[in-house]
């Protein structure tokens, strides 16, 4: 087959935005040969791929803005990057965009333990954030289950939650501040090292905003004592129902452990075999992690073994020390690796309230039998944050397009049951056409005005988040009325 020829105005035109970033940047901050842009075709949603025009590597605020300058003259579209690991999309390159990547500012610019906040620049990872804090015994308590490799940077944008996240609540509640740099260069400050802020509360709208709005490049971020300790049970049942109600009891019955987590069989089975953890072999497992003194973790788990019994586990274990706890985790936190490998998979995300947990299961296994694929489900289930895993097999013709259409299905389930279509990954690419059966024209208006005053030219992060039906006609006008 013949090649198209290339376009020569396409290509001056990314001769000269590569020149005038390389006057801004040093060489090796600028990526611009076709095989090393490869690196940045997608994140973790690796169905969809698409090399940038060029990615580029800035070392702080200041060489962001001036990116951002450059780019906002040349009308260049810019895709925000943190790590990469978005499994929605969120990070995913059009063919004329330039990634802008914060891995490389990945400093601590201040730590206050008497007013308990960190300042870090955006790049940093998540796990390291505790790590630069833990000899003081303090934590950051958001814990996606990819805190090794994400960074703060996706972590805001995408308002990451993860297993504790029932007790210390996602991103958003332990972000106080940031600096974010808008398309054309502005630097902004919004909140601060202090509680509450005044005007509007501008921290709510950018966290979570997907990179639509601006690019922050710095996070003061709480930080937490360390709790005195920490214990999780494993729970057993035959069924995912049962589970699912166990999980609607403790939560109705007023106690707040930090984490509850669920697994079902096909997933046991994956970790088992992954992790040797120890697991009973049975249809679905609860892992509920309670914290505080030896007084407070007894009462605690006296109520909760109460409600566990009650609905007749197969198996119910206390981690009688840390060597035990570690087990009991160790399955959990290798689930996604262990379910990659033996088979492909999609990982959804959608929100529901916990009452609904054991209807939605069962509608769930319905749907896998009508569609023909197997899924796997592992979740926080505390607060009704549900990632079930569709097996498919990406090299059978139909299979991506059937499990997209069996994820979508799924989604609109929990919307259906007064939930949402997203829990902590965000809307990206996968979600962005099904914001229609969440949202009316009104609410989806209001939302795009706020990206018409942050990013006029709908030049941020294309193609994202708002469905292509309202979003292309709004860019229209936006560029129209330049
Ligand atoms: C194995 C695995 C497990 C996961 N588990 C969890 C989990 O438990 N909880 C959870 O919430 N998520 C989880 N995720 C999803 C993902 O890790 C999170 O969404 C994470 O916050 C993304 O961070 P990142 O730095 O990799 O961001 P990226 O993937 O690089 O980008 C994510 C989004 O943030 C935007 N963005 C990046 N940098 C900036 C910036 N500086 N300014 C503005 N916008 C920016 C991007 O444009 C994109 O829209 C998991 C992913 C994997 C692969």
């Amino acid at each position: 087959m013949q090649m198209p020829e290339p376009n020569p105005s396409i290509i001056a035109r990314k001769a000269r935005i590569v020149e005038r970033l390389q006057s801004v940047l040093p060489p090796s901050a600028v990526i611009h040969k076709e095989a090393e842009t490869r690196a940045y075709e997608c994140d973790a949603l690796t169905a969809y791929r698409c090399p940038p025009l060029a990615a580029v590597l800035p070392t702080n605020t200041q060489e962001v803005s001036e990116v951002l300058r450059i780019c906002h003259e040349e009308g260049a579209p810019v895709v925000p990057r943190g790590a990469g690991t978005s499994l929605a999309g969120g990070a995913l390159p059009t063919a004329d965009s330039v990634i802008l990547g914060v891995a490389r500012m990945n400093a601590v610019l201040e730590t206050d333990y008497e007013n308990r906040f960190i300042r870090v620049q955006t790049g940093k990872t998540n796990l390291s954030v505790t790590g630069s804090v833990e000899d003081e015994d303090f934590f950051y308590a958001p814990d996606p289950s990819s805190q090794l490799a994400c960074a703060i940077a996706g972590n805001i944008a995408m308002n990451s939650g993860g297993a504790h996240c029932l007790k210390y609540g996602v991103t958003t509640n332990n972000l106080m501040g940031v600096t974010m740099v808008l398309m054309d260069g502005t630097v902004l400050e919004i909140g601060g090292a202090h509680l509450d802020a005044g005007g509007l509360d501008m921290l709510g709208l950018i966290c979570g905003s997907e990179g639509q709005l601006g690019v922050v490049t710095e996070a003061t971020l709480r930080i937490l004592r360390k709790p005195e300790g920490a214990r999780p049970v494993l729970m057993g049942y035959d069924s995912n129902e049962v589970a699912g109600q166990v999980v609607s009891d403790i939560i109705k019955a007023g106690v707040l452990p930090v984490a509850i987590e669920f697994m079902d069989r096909p997933c046991i089975e994956a970790c088992e075999a992954f992790a040797k953890a120890g697991y009973p072999m049975c249809e679905a497992l609860l892992i509920v992690e309670v914290e505080g003194s030896d007084d407070e973790i007894k009462e605690q788990l006296d109520l909760i073994t109460d409600i566990a019994r009650r609905h007749n586990p197969v198996e119910l274990r206390e981690a009688n020390d840390a060597d035990e706890a570690g087990r009991i985790w160790l399955g959990r936190k290798s689930a996604f690796g262990a379910m990659g490998q033996i088979n492909d998979y999609m990982c959804l995300d959608g929100t529901i309230p916990v009452s609904e947990l054991p209807y939605v299961l069962r509608r769930i296994g319905e749907m896998s039998k009508d569609f023909g694929l197997g899924v796997a489900n592992v979740f926080h289930a505390g607060d009704g944050n549900m990632h079930p895993l569709i097996l498919f097999d990406a090299n059978k013709p139909g299979d991506l397009e059937l499990c997209e259409a069996f994820g979508a299905e799924i989604l609109k389930l929990c919307v259906e049951v007064g939930g949402c279509l997203t829990g902590e990954h965000g809307v990206g690419i996968e979600k962005r056409d099904l914001m229609w059966d969440q949202y009316d024209r009104p609410d989806m208006e209001a939302q795009m005005a706020m990206k018409d005053v942050f990013d006029p030219n709908w030049l941020l992060n294309p193609a994202k988040v708002f469905p292509l039906d309202a979003s292309d006609t709004r860019r229209a006008s936006a560029l129209a009325a330049e």
